[in-house]
């Protein structure tokens, strides 16, 4: 191509003013903001300067490229059967806690009393809505994760001193991130007892003294120790002296029968527990959060302490706590409490369907787990769709993304966490991937 066809080509592009004048774009900066529009625009200039597209086809392209949400964020279906995916966000919210998020999303009355006119407590409702589920605690406070309530207990209650934890319990959380380093970077001292797979009152015991800020017990959440092991429970450690913090994890507030060796709040609480730690976002089912029931003075304490502020929640984290808390059971605990009949008739309808269609489909008996940090041994008897391994990838980067797992040389759809509501948006998703393929 000649240098005087491409001068002319590059002058018939048109300017960015007159490309963001058509109506489409005009609607799109209102939606998604000035800059992701015209960032949509300029790369389609550049296709028309490189002859890509022509210069009249520069707003087409621009509305095509245009991302749909101001967030990069997208929705994805969880098929992978595991229940709490760390990497999916863990615990989807309940349609009242993301009701709960609209409504708080904008002023909203979270340190403020509409009645009197007066500034009120933080998060009131919330808070209320905890303390409400877990009578035993004497009282309660929420923090921005698990691993905040673990730092501010340690730092208000033991900065300088020691904890008393033990060996088997010092557990790596997930993506390097160790307990123990987390709990020296507060300036507490750890105080290891027992062995890896042993641990006794008396290790406790010999170990407390003045210099003792709690005795911490953690739940292992994500291995198990299986032979010659024992533990010391915390009734029996509850009685030495000095408070005794358990890090519960999970966030179970009460017992589930479905999960038999997973720790909940308010039993730790009735053992003798003086502070118990939890997420809101593995089994609660709700936002990300760090959870802290426990005796009145000490979550005062920690309440008080300044570094309770660097750790505090936002209003949407509250509201959407507060409705998981007080509203409908969250798609976490459907999720764990749907049956293998439930779950086959579902799976075998989709495979029905997707067969008719001419897809290679077939229903499958799988298990699921809890994942996410709870109940590590616990496997869930589940139903999935089996199809052709090379679904997977068109599967992960259609509209709406859906992730399965491949096992055994096929890509399975596992039902357990998708909501039924969602099982026509799951089969047209796996015919378009396996039309685009064909
Ligand atoms: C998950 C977990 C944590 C960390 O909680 P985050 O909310 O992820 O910060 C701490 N302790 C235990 C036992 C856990 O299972």
């Amino acid at each position: 191509m000649s240098g005087e066809q491409t001068r002319d080509r590059r002058r018939r592009v048109p300017r960015t003013d007159a490309v963001l004048a058509d109506p489409r774009l005009t609607a799109a900066v209102a939606a998604l903001g000035r800059r992701a529009v015209k960032d949509a625009v300029v790369q389609a200039q550049q296709r028309a300067r490189r002859g890509e597209i022509p210069p009249d086809a520069v707003a087409d392209a621009a509305v095509a490229a245009l991302p749909r949400h101001a967030t990069s964020l997208r929705p994805v279906l969880n098929a992978t059967g595991v229940v709490l995916h760390t990497n999916l966000g863990r615990a989807p919210l309940s349609d009242a806690a993301r009701d709960a998020l609209h409504a708080a999303a904008g002023t909203t009355d979270i340190e403020f009393d509409l009645a009197t006119g007066q500034r009120a407590r933080r998060g009131r409702g919330a808070l209320d809505a905890l303390a409400r589920a877990v009578p035993g605690a004497g009282a309660v406070h929420v923090v921005n994760n698990g691993a905040a309530a673990l730092a501010l207990a340690a730092t208000a209650l033991a900065a300088g001193r020691d904890i008393v934890v033990s060996r088997g319990e010092l557990i790596e959380i997930g993506d390097g991130f160790r307990l123990p380093d987390l709990l020296a970077a507060t300036g507490a001292r750890l105080r290891e007892v027992g062995t890896t797979n042993r641990t006794s009152v008396r290790d406790y015991e010999e170990a407390i003294g003045p210099d003792t800020g709690f005795v911490l017990k953690v739940h292992p959440s994500n291995f198990v120790v299986r032979g010659f092991t024992s533990a010391a429970p915390t009734r029996e450690l509850a009685g030495l002296g000095v408070p005794v913090v358990v890090d519960i994890g999970s966030g179970l507030l009460t017992r589930e029968p479905l999960l038999r060796d997973e720790p909940d709040a308010a039993t730790a609480l009735a053992d003798g527990a003086a502070l118990v730690t939890a997420s809101g976002d593995k089994l609660l089912g709700g936002p990300q959060a760090g959870l802290i029931l426990g005796d009145a003075d000490l979550v005062e304490r920690l309440r008080r302490h300044p570094l309770a502020r660097a750790l505090r929640v936002g209003k949407l984290t509250l509201a959407a706590l507060e409705a998981t808390l007080r509203g409908p059971e969250p798609p976490t605990r459907e999720a764990l409490h749907r049956t293998p009949a439930e779950l086959r008739a579902r799976a075998g309808e989709l495979a029905a369907l997707l067969t008719a269609h001419g897809a290679d489909a077939e229903a499958v008996e799988t298990t699921s787990v809890v994942g996410g940090g709870g109940a590590p041994d616990v496997t869930l008897p589940s139903w999935s769709v089996a199809l052709a391994p090379r679904l997977a990838e068109p599967l992960r980067t259609g509209d709406p993304p859906v992730v399965g797992r491949v096992e055994h040389g096929r890509l399975l759809l596992d039902l357990r966490c998708v909501p039924p509501a969602q099982d026509p948006v799951l089969a047209e998703a796996v015919l378009a991937a396996a039309g685009d393929r064909d």
